[in-house]
């Protein structure tokens, strides 16, 4: 394996020029890296190459692989089979099968538009994504709409969004007299995981129905002697991350880095940057390889972002860059200030970007389980601000401040320490691309991305329009230096160095006006905020129709996990904690009767009995108020999400705090469930 077998699974751009005609080659080319039209012609030549090259890997089925609203992937196979005029078998892949498939819509969610359009769907070929084939399947990458044109999916709003912040990015590289056939976003997702015992999750009702758990005390261990990150990795581990690896490789994922992360059994790996559309496709396909193999090895793969209180949750990194189609990067500072101008232009336009859509930018990271880890003192606070590191900085400063830029240059090369080490930005700039730090560990990423990739669109775009009547004028370089110092003295607020999980930082925010969005049906809220739907409107990206549904979605998703959550510790508390308990507690009644039958002291079991009495007497009360919670719930899908929010999670916490103090009082052998010890550290 390693490099022979690297891609051994993909239909790789190597794989089309062996196997595809010249001609056939260079216009598929083309219609990747350009956007232009597939032809039916086209379209005929590479299904059969494709279809041929599959059946030789061992695949007897294809499907259209694409990603609805769910945030997960989704697939219907076919097999190649088809029968001949002669009435015999065959096996076939037409153009037309390539390029589109039906898929019923009514089973994924709409957020509505099913009301107003078609229920049937159909799924479109993403030709920018290469087709992998996994057991006996031949995967194609694709898109997925209705029949009257509304997006039903993740996929495309991103597509459109690389397109659009081409074309700004490619106008204003002109300005500077740079010609380039594209520009595109380069992404490295960084993935966090833990691992746990299948035997273990067996045990738990919440981690089978959540993925995370719903009780549980602290152990005294936790992550406070930071032995994990970065630890020896457990062989057991290691087996499973050369395993996975494999398999990675296989289908053309470039995983390079795997290390323990802070958490007990928490792990990372993280891929080679890719253009962004292949990031986010190769992630969705990285979490689904992680729990696969996971289950080879005789544990689970958790991905959601908090299955354990009081240790770290997961995350998944953003790195984000822009490369031209000759592979500048144009995030990579020059040495000579005079040289610059491009890169800082580049880097106010992100600024901007950041500053002027932080609601838009949270609500691309919102869900129940982000909700969890954001601002928990782990990961970033739930308020966007961004860290340019001290040589950025103090270029930054000087511009803002109108002072000399050379000396600004000299102080900035003389600065020690290291950029990026700034854990607590949720946006960091980190030497050559920034680092979005809040998306969660569970997340199709691809909504953050075309957020991302539109904000600096309209950024670029601004500058452009006011740069473009400058072009090859003497004025130019002064007008591209005032219009750097305005964004950026505008955009000051944004800014931040410091300890972002300080209590300070947050009063700070408040008074510099930055958002402070702690649920995620607050954030939702902002989704249709004006600016935001111009935003996303006036580029192309989605309908004011697609973006009230996307709200709804979201906020659906929101209100059904804490429905779930909160029946899950329902049950668990009344069917099987409640009775274990009752049991116990009776066995030490039945001990306090024969040991004072006997004249023996019985103070401290009495105390623990009364403890355990009265710990089981406010569940029983909390489980009704919870009962009572899920009751009644407004039908408004926003409304529901803000009342789970504010009426169902804070009984849910109410029911934890007593649970977790029931478990430190009761006997581990009458505990129904593997404690935390047990789950975080095995051998
Ligand atoms: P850290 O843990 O220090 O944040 P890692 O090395 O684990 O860093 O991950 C960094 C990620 O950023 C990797 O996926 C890497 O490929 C990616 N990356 C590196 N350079 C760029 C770039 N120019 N644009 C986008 N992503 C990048
Ligand atoms: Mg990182």
């Amino acid at each position: 394996m390693f490099i022979d077998g690297f891609g051994s699974m993909v239909f790789s751009e190597k794989v089309m020029k062996e196997r595809l005609s010249r001609d056939a080659f260079d216009r598929l080319m083309k219609v990747r890296n350009e956007g232009s039209p597939m032809d039916r012609s086209l379209a005929d030549e590479v299904a059969a190459a494709m279809k041929d090259w599959a059946v030789e890997n061992g695949a007897t089925h294809f499907t259209h692989w694409f990603q609805p609203m769910t945030g997960s992937t989704a697939e219907k196979h076919d097999a190649f089979l088809d029968r001949d005029k002669d009435d015999n078998p065959i096996l076939e892949l037409s153009g037309k099968t390539l390029i589109k498939g039906e898929a019923d819509a009514s089973s994924f969610p709409s957020g509505g538009i099913r009301e107003t359009f078609e229920a049937r769907g159909y799924t479109q070929w993403d030709p920018t994504s290469d087709a992998f084939v996994r057991e006996d399947t031949l995967c194609i990458p694709t898109s997925f709409g209705s029949f009257d044109g509304a997006v039903l999916d993740k996929k495309t709003p991103l597509l459109r969004s690389l397109e659009v912040l081409s074309q700004q990015a490619k106008r204003l590289l002109k300005c500077f007299g740079q010609e380039t056939k594209y520009v595109y976003p380069s992404v490295g997702l960084e993935q966090e995981y833990f691992l746990i015992n299948k035997e273990d999750y067996a045990k738990r009702r919440d981690l089978i129905l959540t993925e995370r758990t719903l009780f549980g005390a602290p152990t005294p261990k936790g992550q406070v002697l930071e032995d994990h990150y970065y630890g020896t990795i457990r062989p057991r581990v290691k087996a499973y991350m050369k395993e996975l690896d494999e398999e990675l490789w296989k289908v053309g994922i470039y995983s390079k880095t795997e290390h323990n992360e802070v958490a007990p059994c928490q792990h990372e790996m993280a891929p080679i940057f890719a253009r962004a559309n292949i990031a986010v496709d190769s992630n969705q396909l990285t979490m689904d390889i992680m729990k696969k193999v996971a289950n080879r090895h005789g544990f689970v793969c958790l991905l959601h972002e908090k299955p354990f209180e009081g240790i770290n949750g997961s995350g998944k990194h953003n790195n984000w860059s822009l490369t031209t189609a000759e592979g500048e990067n144009l995030f990579k500072p020059g040495k000579e200030p005079e040289k610059t101008y491009k890169f800082l232009l580049f880097i106010a336009a992100v600024v901007k970007a950041v500053d002027d859509y932080q609601e838009l930018l949270r609500v691309s990271v919102a869900s129940a389980g982000n909700d969890h880890r954001l601002g928990g003192n782990e990961a970033p606070p739930a308020i966007i601000s961004m860290y340019l590191g001290d040589k950025l900085r103090t270029i930054v400063d000087s511009i803002i401040n109108a002072t000399d830029l050379k000396t600004a240059y000299e102080k900035a090369a003389k600065t020690e320490k290291n950029d990026d080490r700034n854990r607590t930005s949720p946006f960091a700039f980190t030497g050559n691309k920034f680092e979005f730090r809040m998306p969660g560990s569970a997340e199709n990423v691809s909504c953050t991305n075309y957020i991302l990739n539109t904000a600096a669109a309209e950024s670029l775009k601004q500058f452009a329009d006011r740069l473009e009547k400058f072009t090859g004028k003497p004025e130019f370089e002064s007008e591209v230096k005032k219009l750097i110092r305005e964004e950026l003295t505008g955009h000051e607020r944004i800014l931040f160095e410091g300890n972002g999980y300080s209590n300070e930082w947050v009063k700070e925010a408040k008074r510099r006006g930055l958002a402070n969005i702690k649920s995620t049906p607050e954030a939702f809220a902002h989704y249709g905020d004006e600016k935001n739907v111009r935003l996303l409107t006036s580029h192309g990206i989605l309908s004011a129709e697609e973006i009230k549904a996307r709200t709804n979605i979201g906020v659906q998703k929101y209100t059904n996990i804490t429905n779930i959550e909160a029946r899950t510790m329902l049950i668990m508390a009344e069917k099987e904690i409640m009775p274990a308990v009752i049991k116990y507690s009776s066995e030490i009644a039945f001990g306090i009767e024969s040991k004072q039958a006997l004249g023996l002291d019985v103070d401290h079991e009495l105390k623990l009995l009364e403890d355990i009495n009265s710990h089981v007497k406010a569940l029983g009360i909390n489980n009704e108020k919870l009962k009572k919670a899920l009751e009644k719930q407004p039908a408004d899908a926003m409304k529901a999400a803000m009342n789970a929010y504010k009426k169902i999670l804070p009984v849910m916490e109410e029911e934890r705090c007593i649970v977790d103090e029931l478990e430190v009082l009761v006997d581990k052998q009458s505990w129904p469930y593997p404690d935390y010890t047990d789950i975080l550290y095995y051998v």
